[in-house]
């Protein structure tokens, strides 16, 4: 019974795993029924990469969620009528929780009747079997599999299966989610599937998806490790233009996307986390008309604060810009400080589209240089010395030998050691 509970505690990160926990904890207080579920159950079982965690609990969610967000979890979505949320905790750790319902389907497009249900017709009510496996948390039962629609054959046999056949009829935004995770996972439609996929897509079903449901897609899209794969994908599906009618040719921006994702795949080696939504927002309707840009992002629904982020995002660019190669970064102090308190976002799009080599030439000497630095500030050496940590004190003088390093004041190894003893003598 406990080998699904082992298989995750060794997949996830410790950080993720913490997560676990304390949803566990927060759900056992109030007596409610917690399990893990969807992507990342699938990516656990198929051997994938695990980004962020779902959980649903039969009972109502957000008086979980309400309690964390007293606990410094940025809480950026909630949905009340759900009784849904999506979580970012302060380790870095995104999450989803929802209310374990029960959906009934009337119309294409139109939203479904929902009702609290228990968690196996929760798992019925998902997109695909591969997405419909759950794993109890709850002291009784922890670790066991709920699979009602044998979705471990399906990841087995690497094919995506709907749940039943008004699947992409019912909620169109499959028809997206379908293409994504066939080119994501590699996996190839079970032939049912395809029929109706066919069957959905032949009678345009795809235009019937609703602007908030894209929007959650595009938001997975710009997290995907390889979001140029899956656009390619949608667009050789025709399922772009549903988006914009010029989303296509030269007005597709994959070049820009692809070389923003390598970028950021170098930029969380250093510690740094980008792109954001907004960024791929930005780079993915940069070639379209503004009157089509506003359009889009009207009928997404975009949440406020992403919407004012991909619109200041090139005059904040361009500010940085400005700053980076004047005397704002005119030593390598300054440089730290301002690209430090920089977003990442912004760092990625002057790497990206700001050519300038004083710019790039500063950016890569903050990335590859200042920030291995910051990293390696000798700690261990000040408390040997008989400074506490955490105190003011020693906050000060590490952040004086790093300015003083940085300048090159103090060069080699024992020049260091020298200059932290002195500032240790001197009451630093
Ligand atoms: P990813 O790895 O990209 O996050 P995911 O499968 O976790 O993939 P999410 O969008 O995070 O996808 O959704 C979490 C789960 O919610 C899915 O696994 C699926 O069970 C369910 N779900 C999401 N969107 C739909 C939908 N439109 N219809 C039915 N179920 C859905
Ligand atoms: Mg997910």
């Amino acid at each position: 019974m406990s080998d699904y509970l082992f298989l995750i505690e060794s997949r996830l990160n410790p950080e993720q795993w913490q997560v676990v926990l304390r949803m566990q904890k927060a759900a056992e207080a109030r007596g409610m029924n917690l399990y893990m579920v969807g992507g990342a159950i699938r990516d656990l079982i198929g051997g994938f990469p695990i980004e962020d965690l779902d959980f649903v609990v039969e009972g109502n969610a957000l008086k979980i969620v309400r309690e964390l967000s007293r606990q410094k979890v940025h809480i950026p979505w909630q949905n009340d009528s759900l009784r849904a949320a999506e979580m970012e905790f302060p380790s870095g750790v995104s999450a989803s929780v929802c209310m374990a319902r029960s959906e009934t389907y009337g119309k294409p497009g139109a939203p479904p009747v929902i009702a609290p249900a228990t968690i196996v017709s929760d798992l019925k009510r998902r997109d695909f079997t591969i997405n419909a496996i759950g794993v109890s948390l709850n002291p009784q039962s922890r670790g066991l599999l709920l699979d009602p629609t044998n979705g471990l054959a399906d990841i087995e046999k690497k094919e995506l299966r709907t749940l039943n056949n008004y699947s992409f009829l019912d909620d169109p935004v499959r028809i997206f989610r379908a293409v994504r995770f066939r080119a994501r996972l590699r996996f190839s439609f079970e032939p049912k599937t395809a029929t109706q996929y066919q069957n959905a897509t032949e009678s345009d079903a795809q235009e019937m998806a609703s602007g908030e449901a894209v929007a959650h897609e595009l938001r997975r899209i710009a997290r995907e490790r390889t979001p140029v794969e899956a656009l390619k994908a949608l667009e050789k599906e025709k399922l772009l233009l549903v988006l914009s009618p010029c989303l296509r040719d030269s007005r597709l921006n994959l070049q820009e996307i692809g070389r923003a994702s390598k970028i950021s795949h170098s930029l969380a080696k250093a510690g740094l986390l980008a792109p954001s939504f907004p960024l791929f927002f930005y780079l993915l309707t940069r070639k379209l008309p503004a009157r089509d840009q506003t359009r889009l992002a009207k009928w997404l629904k975009l949440r406020k604060p992403e919407t004012d982020l991909w619109r200041r995002m090139e005059a904040n660019a361009k500010r940085l810009a400005k700053q980076l190669g004047g005397k704002a970064a005119s030593t390598p102090t300054k440089l730290y400080h301002l690209l430090a308190a920089a977003p990442a976002d912004l760092i990625l799009f002057l790497q990206l589209l700001f050519p300038q080599k004083k710019i790039q030439a500063r950016i890569k000497l903050f990335l590859q240089k200042q920030l291995p630095l910051r990293s390696r500030l000798p700690e261990q050496e000040l408390q040997e010395m008989g400074v506490a940590s955490g105190t003011p004190r020693y906050q000060k003088i590490l952040d004086t030998h790093f300015y003083a390093v940085l300048e090159g004041k103090v060069r080699t190894r024992t020049e260091q050691k020298k200059f932290l003893k002195s500032l240790v003598q001197k009451g630093k």
